[in-house]
């Protein structure tokens, strides 16, 4: 990757048709370090959208003929020249997600890795019957055009899962990002337009309103979402109007299970870390901790220790662990939940209050054994805030793992396999993991039960969720 110029994280664009576009009126999003505004991006309009969707449509014939080698060989040189552009990704990402800069260089890594790893799957076709009369064979043919609504938690590698399974499968795509982060989405999608032709692989950068016009577009034939469940509801039913493919990606509240026989020195460091990466803004995070009663003072001790290691400060600087949350909203929701300790008598074993500061900063919190139904169990927090359970039955625990609409991911801590597996084959939910938890590859699907989502992203079933199904019943004679 020598003849890429290396990406000028100054300027931000609109993407349409592989050129670089402003639109009148711009916005910016907010540092959430120090409350300062980012640059300026554009506030996409129907217009831009709509000659967004008309060069996809456009590019569509003709990529959607391309081979998976042609379109592997694309995504694997822009790979390279996102790892070429590396350090201004990472430090962009911290300004705009707040999120410490080791947290931004891995969330990168796994960019890459994904784009790499998502392009390796084969996509055979199923022969279903051969005989000497007829054939019939299974293909799977791209969709069209697809949307890509991202939030702000993962913004580059949920828009590159969604960009890299729509285009490997012979889609167009237009990238939404979040309002609160759409510096490194438009880069990303900016130095794509080195290596796939105009109109494949496209981004804007909008308000509010322009989810809503994503999901409205007649022309948009698929959208794949990524956010909360109440937005989640929203996209689907809209998306209902043209019946267009819909994937849906939604909020977690995930329960880790620890048995009586783990060892608690080796588990404490995974357990802290789970917990609270990116500041527990990610939706398969540990966020219901139930540790067995036996273990129950020795594990609540250690782990406030633990926690207590972990440094709070500026994304940039070096050994943070925890950086502000995202935005103004997520911070007054915290604080709203945090409200919630004194209402509702709860015990903090470390943190509760929050500060003044100069971000949007909140100190991790754990709560000691709160009941099961106060809001900080209940609730998908977002924020640094840990409830930590008491638990002696196993019947009982799996049922309390299971109470909610949520069910993106679970985990079981035992050094009994048996029993672990045992336990975690009851839980319900998209991913199960058993002595660990966020464990995730590109060759893996990944998605959640109940309203934690519909289909699933990555893998080779999350990469048929951007194609249909096509039977071809050939008869050799008539
Ligand atoms: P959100 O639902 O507020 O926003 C997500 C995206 O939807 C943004 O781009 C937003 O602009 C857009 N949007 C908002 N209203 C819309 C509408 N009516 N129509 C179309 N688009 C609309 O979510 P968020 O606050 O950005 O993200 C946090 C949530 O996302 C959490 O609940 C988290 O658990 C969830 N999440 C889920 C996954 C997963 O893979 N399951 C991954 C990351 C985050």
């Amino acid at each position: 990757m020598t003849d890429v110029k290396p990406l000028d994280f100054s300027t931000f664009h609109n993407v349409i048709n592989n050129e670089l576009t402003t639109t009148s009126e711009t916005r910016h999003g907010i540092n959430p370090a120090n409350t300062q505004p980012n640059p300026p991006v554009p506030v996409s309009t129907q217009d831009d959208l709509d000659k967004a969707v008309k060069a996809a449509q456009a590019a569509f014939k003709g990529w959607a003929k391309t081979s998976f080698e042609e379109r592997r060989k694309a995504l694997h040189a822009w790979a390279d020249a996102i790892d070429s552009n590396i350090d201004g990704f990472a430090q962009t990402l911290t300004m705009e997600q707040g999120k410490p800069l080791t947290q931004s260089s891995m969330e990168l890594g796994m960019t890459t890795t994904w784009i790499r790893g998502l392009a390796a799957i084969e996509i055979p076709d199923t022969v279903i019957e051969e005989t000497e009369d007829r054939k019939i064979v299974q293909r799977h043919v791209p969709i069209g055009v697809v949307g890509a609504i991202v939030p702000w938690n993962f913004p580059v590698l949920l828009a590159v899962g969604k960009i890299v399974s729509a285009v490997y499968t012979g889609n167009t795509i237009i990238v939404k990002p979040s309002p609160f982060t759409p510096y490194c989405d438009l880069k990303l999608v900016e130095l794509a337009t080195n290596f796939f032709p105009p109109g494949v692989i496209q981004c804007l950068s909008g308000d509010e309103s322009l989810g809503p016009m994503f999901t409205a577009h007649p022309r948009i034939e698929k959208i794949s979402f990524t956010g909360s469940i109440a937005t989640g509801k929203r996209v689907m039913a809209a998306c209902a109007t043209t019946l267009k493919r819909v994937t849906l990606e939604l909020g977690g509240n995930d329960p880790a299970i620890i048995c009586d026989d783990v060892d608690i020195d080796v588990i404490i460091p995974k357990i802290g870390t789970l917990s609270y990466l990116c500041c527990s803004q990610i939706c398969m995070m540990i966020k219901r901790l139930y540790v067995h009663e036996k273990i129950y003072d020795e594990f609540l001790e250690k782990l406030v220790a633990f926690v207590k290691t972990l440094k709070v400060g500026q994304g940039t600087e070096a050994d943070t662990f925890f950086g502000p949350v995202q935005n103004e909203m997520q911070y007054e929701k915290a604080k709203d939940l945090f409200s919630s300790i004194g209402t509702e008598n709860l015990k903090p074993a470390l943190g509760g209050t929050i500060e003044n500061s100069s971000g949007y900063f909140i100190p991790p919190t754990i709560i000691d054994n709160p009941p099961e139904t106060s809001r900080v169990v209940q609730e998908e927090p977002f924020a640094p805030i840990l409830p930590i359970l008491k638990w002696s039955d196993e019947d009982e625990v799996l049922e309390r793992a299971n109470a909610l609409e949520t069910g993106l991911g679970s985990s079981v801590w035992s050094k009994d396999f048996e029993r672990a597996t045992r336990m975690a084959d009851q839980l319900q939910s998209g991913c199960v993991w058993v002595n660990s938890h966020f464990d995730l590859g590109p060759n893996t699907p990944f998605g959640g039960h109940k309203q934690s989502g519909m289909g699933v992203e990555w893998g080779l079933t999350g990469l048929l969720g951007y194609c249909n199904s096509q039977t071809q019943w050939l008869k050799k004679s008539f």
